[in-house]
Parts: C-alpha cells; structure tokens; sequence
C-alpha cells in the first residue's frame, strides 16, 4: 500500500529526506517521476506521490517517514492498498527508472 500524509500535518519537513523513493514532497511542489513532472496533489501540506511510495518495501523493515513523524499522521492510503509482492515489484520497477 502507499501511505497517506492527512491534514494534521505540521509542515516540518522531517520526513521529506528520509524517503528512498523521492515520493514525498512539499505542499504545492509539482512532483516528477522518470523525467516527467507532474502537478501538486495537496497545496497546504506535505504529500506522498502514490505511484512512488513502496512503503519502503526493499528498502528498510518500516516506513521511514511514519518513523520520524512528530505529530503521526501519515496512515495506509485506502484508495492504494498493495500486496508486498506488489509493492517490491514497485519498487524493482522504480529501480529503472529515474524516481
Ligand atoms: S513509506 Fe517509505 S517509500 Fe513511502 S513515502 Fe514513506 S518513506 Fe517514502
Ligand atoms: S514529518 Fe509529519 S508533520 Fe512533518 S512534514 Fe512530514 S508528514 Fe508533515
């Protein structure tokens, strides 16, 4: 599954660095995947690109940035919920390409 950033976020930016995947970004920021950008999903907060977020599968035992977050709100995104099968295949496929 990907992970979600709700609207309790505080805009600390803790958690921003420590994604493998460059899925997260600041509010308004315009996000980019293999060379191409893509418009903001949220413009108040911080968000995670779905189509980037492994859940850290391949990478480390636990999300990273629910790890850091000061205030916890960043939860499994019901609308992207995958299997880790899925996800590490995700994440193989992001391995070739520009994240
Ligand atoms: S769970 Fe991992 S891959 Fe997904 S946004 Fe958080 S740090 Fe990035
Ligand atoms: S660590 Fe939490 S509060 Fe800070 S920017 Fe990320 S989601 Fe927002």
């Amino acid at each position: 599954m990907a992970l979600l950033i709700t609207d309790e976020c505080i805009n600390c930016g803790a958690c921003e660095p420590e994604c493998p995947n460059t899925a997260i970004y600041e509010g308004g920021s315009s996000w980019s995947l293999s060379g191409k950008t893509y418009a903001s999903i949220i413009n108040d907060y911080f968000y995670i690109a779905p189509d980037k977020c492994t859940e850290c599968v391949g990478f480390h035992n636990e999300p990273q940035c629910q790890a850091v977050c000061p205030v916890d709100c960043i939860i499994v995104d019901p609308g992207h919920i995958e299997t880790k099968e899925e996800l590490l295949t995700k994440k193989e496929s992001l391995d070739l390409i520009e994240r």
